[in-house]
C-alpha cells in the first residue's frame, strides 16, 4: 500500500474536502487552517519536493501554480475590486523550510491580513 498521505488522498483512499480537481491536480482544505481560507494544492502524481517536481515535470508545476490562482479566485480572494482582497502562496520545502508532508503541495492562504516575516 502507498504510505504517502497525499497520494492516498489523490487516489480517494483518504477523505479530503476537495475544492477543485483536474486529471492531474487536486485542491483540498487544510485540516488545520491557518487562515479563513487555507487550501492545499497538489499534483496527483508523487513528487517529494518543489525541486523534484520542477526537475521532472515543469509543465505539471505550471498546472499546480495555475490551480492555486483558480482556487484563490474561487474563494473570493481575487476579484474586480481595486484593490482586490489578496492572498498568499506558500511552499515549504525540506526540513528548514518546515515541510512536514513529503508530497509537494502549495498552501493558498487568505481571508485575513498576512504579516511579514513568516515564522
Ligand atoms: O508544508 P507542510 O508540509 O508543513 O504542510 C503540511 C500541511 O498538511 C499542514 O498544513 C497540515 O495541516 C496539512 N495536513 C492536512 N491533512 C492531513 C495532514 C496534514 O491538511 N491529514
Amino acid at each position: 500500500m502507498n504510505e504517502c498521505l497525499f497520494c492516498r488522498m489523490a487516489a480517494g483512499e483518504v477523505p479530503a474536502d476537495v475544492v477543485l480537481e483536474t486529471d492531474r491536480v487536486l485542491a483540498f482544505r487544510d485540516i488545520d487552517p491557518q487562515a479563513p481560507v487555507h487550501v492545499l494544492v497538489i499534483p496527483r502524481e508523487h513528487h517529494a519536493t518543489l525541486g523534484a517536481l520542477a526537475g521532472s515535470d515543469p509543465g505539471l508545476l505550471g498546472e499546480v501554480v495555475a490551480a492555486t490562482h483558480a482556487v484563490a479566485r474561487q474563494e473570493g480572494l481575487v476579484g474586480a475590486d481595486d484593490p482586490e482582497p489578496g492572498w498568499r502562496l506558500v511552499v515549504n520545502s525540506g526540513p528548514a523550510g518546515g515541510q512536514v508532508v513529503h508530497h509537494v503541495h502549495m498552501h493558498v492562504l487568505g481571508g485575513r491580513q498576512m504579516r511579514w516575516p513568516p515564522g
